[in-house]
Parts: C-alpha cells; structure tokens; sequence
C-alpha cells in the first residue's frame, strides 16, 4: 500500500529464532523506535502450505535444497506477522533489519547486532541462515504477501500518538 502521502505498508516476519530467543520485544521496539506503526499481528506455526504461499519463489531462486532447509526451519516454532505502517515503510523496515546475511549486516541493524551467520557457513553445513526476521523487499511484494497473511478486517486504522503530534507540526499529512 502507498498513496501520494508516501505512506506504505509492509509485512514483518518474526521468525522462531527470534521468538525462540525472546527477541519480539526487542526487535519491535526498533520498528516503533523508527516511527513504524504495528497495525496488523499475528502468532503462527506455519505450515507446509502456508511456508509455500509465503516462500514461493524461493527454489527457484535457491535450487530445492535451501528451500527445504528454509521450510523447515520457519516451521520448527511459532513466527509473529506484523504489518508496519509508516511513510517509506518497505525501505525504511529494510534498513533497520540488515542485509541477508548477518555476517554482512552492520552493527546497528537487527540482523547485525542479534545474528552472525554467513552464506558460507549455512551452505558448508546445510543450514537455514537464520537470520531472525524476514521483510517484504519491495512495495509490491509487500502488497502481495499481506495478502497472504491478513485479510482487511485484520488491519486496523488508528493514530498514534507520534503521528497526532508529527500532524500538529505540519511534519506528516
Ligand atoms: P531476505 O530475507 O533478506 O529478503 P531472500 O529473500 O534472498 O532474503 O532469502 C530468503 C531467506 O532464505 C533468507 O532470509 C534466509 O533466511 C534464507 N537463505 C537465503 N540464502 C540462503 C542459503 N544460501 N542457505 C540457507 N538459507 C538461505
């Protein structure tokens, strides 16, 4: 979603190694640290099916095998769905989470401070790479996988009190 206010949304994964450590807190309190509003969460063990909606272009993207290892992984405890809102969210929510690969994510970033695996090591020992989180890439990948996540009456409209005060500024529309 993004009008000509710049306002966009964007789906966030906590995946079950951030849950497993007891990061949710954490870690949602960077998004919101950065002005991202949580407007939409959910707790869920995913499925096979659910894995493949959310993951679908991953094999072909990384050959069978990471997309077993990732399935797997994403499947062995409960992930927490957010939907963020905020002006540039995609982008925004992006750079805070890091690149993939937390061994190249700078100190700073989610994946950087809390993660430290990288490509190689996860391939010599047929890992997932997990790296604690997952973000939509781009707005309409974000479009699409909240629509794989949530249905409309799930996201919800409210403001917050940064936002009423950022309005009253004449800082945000
Ligand atoms: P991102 O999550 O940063 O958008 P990708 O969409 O490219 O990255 O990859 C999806 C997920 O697949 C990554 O977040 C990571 O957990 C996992 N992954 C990527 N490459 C590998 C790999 N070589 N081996 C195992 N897991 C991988």
């Amino acid at each position: 979603m993004s009008d000509d206010t710049g306002v966009e949304r964007t789906l966030v994964l906590l995946k079950p190694d951030a849950v497993a450590r007891g990061l949710v807190g954490r870690i949602v309190a960077r998004f919101e640290d950065a002005l991202l509003k949580v407007v939409a969460a959910k707790m869920v063990w995913m499925d096979a099916d659910l894995t493949k909606r959310h993951y679908f272009d991953l094999e072909e993207r990384f050959g069978p095998e990471v997309y077993n290892l990732m399935a797997e992984f994403m499947q062995t405890g409960p992930v927490l769905a957010l939907v963020l809102e905020g002006v540039e969210a995609v982008a925004c929510t992006r750079k805070l989470v890091g690149p993939t690969y937390p061994d190249q994510a700078a100190p700073g970033t989610i994946r950087g401070d809390f993660a430290h695996m990288s490509r190689a090591y996860a391939n010599e020992h047929h890992l997932a790479v997990a790296n604690l989180v997952h973000a939509s890439g781009n707005p309409d990948e974000a479009e699409h996988e909240i629509d794989v996540w949530f249905g409309k009456e799930d996201i919800h409209e409210y403001p917050t009190a940064a936002q009423q005060y950022l309005r009253q500024q004449q800082y945000l529309q």
